[in-house]
């Protein structure tokens, strides 16, 4: 029997839904130069919500001419660091007046619970936004004491300046649309760049309502642009000869796509990119916290995180009755648009990242790996949506597809390990390297593990925790740079040294 309770797109954000959608260029709101437009679609039914604009090359030039224009000439390079916190600051104060819509908005476009979406996706927008209004009155340069052998008796002053790059091309991916989107601009506005922003075909919807906010916070026009579009509108802007820096989270195939389009004028680069991160359960961990705990690392998100704990390893001595808990955990997960109260998962983002993640669950089976909950589409009438069940995996081996490769579901692989050395070793066992977690209650093993993973974060006792001050980026495969903290400003601003002769 269901209690489910339906929560209907409020006013404010069927009005938004209904408005005509449109590019956001030098704070006009414009047509695409072609007229072309795609179709925005509900993951939980398919019905089509709205159109907006396909932009091209030819939006991503004019959008970029905008950026340097208003990095150049505009107001905004006057504007001192107080005022672009106190505007930052005010962007994220309109986010939480409108954060309903922003988080029904979220859920219509992409399927996350709208619980999910209230409590995560729009509080962490704003979290992140007023972390960097605080920041951007921090960026320090240095005084440099210097000392120049070869003019002996002469006297300098030598100072490192944090400058902004320029402009800044921006592309994002689906998984958390709005959310992406604040730790890419946040940061970039903070130290006094101007964006062209460059959202996922599946998931413009909240980007665009966002982009109403910057004129109403008071940004001068141009400093941040929004062109909707698909894959060749973010290959225009990686390779735009007057963007000095893109910075993309995605797929490491497109990354790889990014690096080379960026060569051309040598622009700057950053990349967020996949993984395959590893939840190491170890025998002295609480089982039930750890269980509960490795469950959501994958199946938050419906597993769409960059950072899901996709491979589950298991202390043998626990590996039987942890994975059983963990299945009783994929059993209970009720499946239900995001709009129902009682979804504890929704839709995939998409029919063909349904389709994706479908493939490599039969490819796992093919491949001899021991489906123990899940790998189908759920039974019932599920009004057409991209539903793929809560999968667990066991009897794996390390060479198989579904074990090495980034599969952005929610499907987790089970294997059994003996000893630290052996995990650590089969932890870093993937191209990628960008989060990892521990189960223990055993310090030395939670350090130990954690120092010998490579990966850009670590988490114990917990998975997936962010925070706008705590840093988040990969090593190996999974990218360069990072995003959030202060050392977000490091791929955002570029040193000047200034030396000066005193006579
Ligand atoms: P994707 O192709 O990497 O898309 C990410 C962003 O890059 C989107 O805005 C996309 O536009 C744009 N893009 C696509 N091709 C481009 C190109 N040649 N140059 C510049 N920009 C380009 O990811 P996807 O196709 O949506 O998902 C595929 C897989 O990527 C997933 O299954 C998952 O494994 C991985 N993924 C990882 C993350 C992450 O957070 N690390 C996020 C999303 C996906 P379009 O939307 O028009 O394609
Ligand atoms: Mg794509």
């Amino acid at each position: 029997m269901t209690t489910a309770t339906i929560t209907e797109p409020s006013t404010a954000t069927q009005k938004f839904i209904d408005s005509p959608h449109k590019l956001l260029i030098d704070g006009k709101r414009v047509d695409a130069a072609s007229g072309e437009t795609f179709e925005v679609l509900d993951p939980s039914n398919n019905n089509v919500l709205r159109q907006v604009p396909k932009g091209s090359n030819q939006d991503i030039d004019r959008a970029v001419k905008a950026a340097r224009r208003a990095f150049e000439t505009g107001p905004w390079p006057k504007i001192t660091p107080s005022e672009r916190g106190k505007l930052i600051w005010k962007l994220a104060d309109l986010i939480e007046q409108n954060a309903e819509e922003f988080a029904q908005l979220e859920t219509l476009d992409n399927g996350k619970p709208l619980a999910v979406a209230r409590a995560a996706d729009i509080p962490l927008t704003i979290d992140h936004f007023r972390y960097y209004a605080g920041l951007a009155t921090k960026i320090h340069g240095e005084a440099i004491d210097i000392s120049v052998p070869y003019a002996p008796g002469s006297q300098f002053f030598d100072f490192a300046l944090r400058e902004p790059m320029g402009v800044v091309g921006q592309i994002i991916p689906w998984n958390f649309p709005l959310l992406m989107a604040a730790w890419k601009l946040g940061v970039a506005l903070a130290a006094g760049n101007c964006m062209v922003l460059k959202p996922a075909e599946q998931t413009p919807l909240s980007v665009l309502r966002l982009g109403d906010l910057f004129s109403d916070a008071g940004f001068p026009d141009g400093v941040v642009n929004i062109v909707t579009g698909f894959g060749d509108a973010g290959a225009a802007l990686a390779e735009h000869e007057n963007v000095d820096k893109v910075a993309f989270t995605g797929s490491t195939e497109v990354g790889h796509e990014i690096v080379k389009a960026s060569a051309g004028n040598l622009k700057r680069v950053s990349l967020e990119l996949g993984g395959k991160s590893p939840s190491i359960v170890f025998p002295d961990a609480d089982l039930e916290m750890a269980a509960s705990g490795v469950s959501g690392a994958i199946f938050f998100n419906q597993g769409q995180c960059c950072c899901a704990g996709s491979r589950l390893l298991v202390h043998k001595k626990v590996y039987q009755e942890l994975v059983e808990r963990v299945a009783d955990q994929a059993k209970k997960i009720k499946l239900a648009p995001g709009m129902h109260s009682d979804a504890d998962m929704g839709p995939l983002v998409s029919t063909e990242q349904q389709n994706r993640v479908l493939n490599y669950i039969r490819a796992g089976m093919s491949e001899g790996a021991q489906t123990l909950i899940g790998g189908n589409i759920p039974e019932g009438d599920m009004n057409g949506g991209c539903f793929v069940e809560p999968t667990v995996f066991g009897n794996i081996t390390q060479e198989m597809t579904i074990v090495q490769e980034e599969i952005f579901g929610p499907v987790v692989v089970a294997s059994p390990f003996d000893d630290i050395e052996e995990v650590i070793a089969k932890g870093n066992d993937t191209e990628y390297g960008l989060a990892a977690s521990v189960w223990t209650n055993d310090i030395n093993k939670a350090h130990k593990v954690a120092r010998g993973l490579k990966a850009g974060t670590v988490w114990v006792n917990c998975h997936n925790i962010f925070d706008a001050a705590a840093p988040f980026g990969g090593y190996k495969k999974s990218g360069y740079g990072r995003e959030m903290g202060v050392h977000a400003m490091e791929s955002y601003t570029q040193v000047k040294n200034v030396i000066i002769q005193i006579h």
